[in-house]
């Protein structure tokens, strides 16, 4: 089976109201090229999804930011995977390092990866370290996180999830840099060891693994060329023409690889 890229938008807390968020999401839709090698999803604030997905519909899907560990239940301001489900979420971005710096914990992520998968949502589960030490510590650190994240899913579903490099010191715009398309490869050959591990080869090859860290429409190909099955894009997301770019760069290199 051939495997599928992916660009996926986390517009985070933007934009500020819904007339603005309408109007982004009619250009990204209008404006958006569309491919069946790439899967394109924006995850607007959840309080715009069911209205964005009801009335600016397009071959871009949508997905959900954060999924809580809890099917349901006493969680003041929280969301769960079956609300997300039935608003229109077919994807659910999960323990992303802004949720982590809250508290989440990797116990957390891994039960809203199991109440995401549960609902049929796809799982966007982002990883990363704060910090790259001289020792190599990051690479505990992304062990961890996958490990714990996964302790409560069937291998067999493991396929079905997509994971996210997302190191946290190349994210948002007081980032220093994205990371280089070598730092990404390194870390991608260490989350396929770490699936391994937990199940076999054949899988590891399988899952996703996209990059994200003020990846744009000026960066995207050395991450391709190092193995990226796709990106999730925060401040690129918001920019309907930037976003359309980066799905076309995705799209030409799709291509040229499915004619290999
Ligand atoms: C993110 O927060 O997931 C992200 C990658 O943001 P940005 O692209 O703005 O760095």
């Amino acid at each position: 089976m051939e495997k599928k890229y992916y660009v996926i938008g986390n517009w985070k807390m933007n934009p500020g109201n819904l007339n603005e968020a309408k109007s982004t999401a009619k250009t990204l839709q209008r404006i958006t090229p569309n491919s069946k090698y790439v899967e394109t999803v924006i995850c607007p604030p959840s309080v715009f999804l069911y209205t964005l997905q009801k009335e600016i519909k397009g071959k871009t899907k949508y997905g959900h930011q954060g999924i809580h560990h809890e099917p349901k239940g006493a969680f003041t301001t929280k969301i769960s995977a079956s609300m997300a489900a039935s608003a229109g979420a077919k994807f659910g971005i999960i323990g992303h390092s802004e949720e982590r710096r809250e508290g989440v914990t990797d116990e957390m992520v891994s039960g809203s990866l199991k109440n995401c998968l549960k609902e049929g949502m796809t799982p966007v589960l982002c990883v990363g370290e704060n910090e790259r030490d001289q020792n190599g510590f990051y690479f505990n650190i992304i062990r961890q996180q996958i490990e714990t994240a996964l302790s409560n899913i069937p291998k067999t579903r493991y396929t079905d999830i997509i994971i996210a490099y997302e190191p946290v010191w190349a994210i948002g715009k007081d980032a220093k840099r994205p990371a280089s398309a070598n730092e990404f490869l390194e870390i991608k050959i260490y989350i396929q060891k770490v699936i391994t591990d937990l199940s076999n080869r054949k899988t590891a090859d399988e899952v996703s693994i996209i990059y994200g860290g003020s990846a744009d429409d000026t960066n995207i190909l050395p991450f391709l060329e190092a193995g990226a099955m796709g990106f999730l894009p925060g401040r690129a997301s918001l920019e309907p023409e930037v976003f359309s770019k980066m799905v076309l760069e995705v799209i030409d290199f799709a291509k040229n690889e499915g004619s290999k």
